[in-house]
């Protein structure tokens, strides 16, 4: 026989007496079965209450399959309550967490019906979370003004604080009710009422008056599985969420010196004008690497092709250096100044502090394999790197190499285009 239902007439009742008819204990946990209660158990898209059996913490409610409710406690070892079987106990329920799922449960069918009123959409499934709640309505097209509206319906039958009630029904009773969903249970069917305004069969606990779910607020919406799931958070859960939305408004709208209705749009002037300062610092560093590009080709000395093969120009400029702290982006964005600007080789590399980079580079008109030359100096440097012929990058963790690494590359090139040496014409 199923346990008897304290929570199904009377919500608000935290504290009671039973018997225990029935003690399980397990390795983990011990089971209680109580000839009476008021302890939710998990089911319909709400979580169980919590609380305690004569002092014992009860931290699960489940219902088998007969009907009946488990309390859980946990650990078995020194638990009094095996020992107090068929006797009488003082069941106690976390208020809080009771209170805060009247409101949510509540909520949800206040919010079903607003949506049924405001746009058609029935609610298909319900989620009660730790944090938010969701429900999944048929609604193909989704807006904010639909949210509005359904809000609007909810928060109206909040404000005027109908009654609801709860009624214990026959299967041919709850067939002349005005029900908003079908009942999945066959028997005697609890159906709730929100007097004028909805009729739903649920087992949950519910509120006495829609006054005390409190404010009614959507958070979110997005589209799921050919559905709107809906996010919604009501009473305590609600002024939580408005304290946090107002201080992180606050907060940004304080970084401007602006209202906090002004946040929004400072912010979206701040972006606009990071971009165009952006642009204008990519443009001035433009300038500012072109500058550098024609020192750092007026400053190098210029080398005979004589012995490259397939070489069109009869000399170019080798360009070696090691800039301090520049971003590869930048170093980058040098080379190519450097070698766009006539037949020439880049050999740079920059130092963060805490690794070297290299960027190695010609022009197209000459043979050089950068790949290869780039490879074999970041070993040198303790790391990995490479790239195609016309340029390549990497670096490695060796710092001090990092002007010796420069050198042996530009005398291997030197050498490399002419085995009895290489031929400066500065
Ligand atoms: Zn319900």
């Amino acid at each position: 026989m199923g346990t008897e239902r304290l929570y199904y007439t009377d919500s608000g009742l935290l504290e009671f007496t039973a018997s225990i008819a029935e003690v399980l204990e397990t390795p983990d946990a011990t089971h209680i079965v109580l000839d009476r209660t008021a302890f939710y158990p998990t089911g319909g898209g709400q979580p169980n209450d919590t609380g305690s059996i004569n002092g014992t913490q009860i931290i699960d409610v489940a219902e088998d399959e007969a009907g009946r409710i488990i309390h859980i406690a946990r650990p078995a070892g020194d638990s009094v309550l095996p020992s107090l079987a068929g006797k009488t106990v003082e069941c106690v329920i976390d208020a809080s967490r009771r209170l805060d799922h009247m409101q949510q449960h509540s909520g949800q069918h206040i919010l079903s019906q607003a949506f049924v009123q405001a746009c058609g959409a029935e609610t298909r499934s319900f989620h009660l979370g730790a944090a938010a709640s969701t429900i999944d309505i048929d609604l193909q097209t989704p807006g904010d003004e639909h949210m509005r509206a359904a809000e609007e319906i909810a928060n109206r039958v909040v404000f005027e604080d109908r009654p609801m009630r709860v009624h214990l029904v026959s299967e041919a009773e709850a067939a002349r009710l005005p029900l908003r969903k079908e009942s999945a249970v066959q028997g005697t069917i609890r159906v709730i009422e929100i007097e004028g305004f909805d009729w739903s069969p649920c087992g949950g606990t519910h509120a006495g008056r829609a006054g005390q779910v409190g404010l009614i607020a959507i958070r979110s919406f997005e589209r799921a599985k050919r559905m709107t799931r809906v996010e919604f958070v009501c009473g305590r859960r609600a002024l939580a969420d408005y304290r946090l939305a107002n201080q992180s408004a606050t907060a940004v709208a304080r970084q401007f010196s602006v209202d906090r209705e002004s946040g929004p749009a400072s912010v979206e002037r701040a972006i606009q004008e990071n971009k165009s300062l952006k642009r204008r610092v990519r443009e001035l560093l433009e300038i500012a690497l072109r500058e550098e590009a024609s020192r750092l080709l007026d400053q190098s000395p210029g080398i005979s092709t004589t012995g490259v093969p397939d070489s069109a120009p009869a000399e170019f400029k080798l360009v070696q250096s090691v800039l301090r702290d520049r971003d590869l982006e930048e170093l980058r964005m040098l080379a190519w100044k450097v070698v766009e600007k006539g037949p020439s080789v880049a050999l740079l590399g920059t130092n963060d502090g805490s690794s070297a980079r290299l960027i190695f580079a010609r022009s197209a008109d000459l043979p050089f394999n950068m790949g290869a030359l780039l490879a074999k100096a970041c070993e040198a440097l303790g790391g990995r790197g490479g790239g195609k012929p016309e340029m390549a990058q990497g670096g490695g963790p060796n710092l001090a190499n990092l002007e010796a690494v420069i050198q042996v590359a530009a005398a291997q090139l030197v050498l490399g285009i002419d085995p009895h040496g290489s031929r400066s014409s500065q």
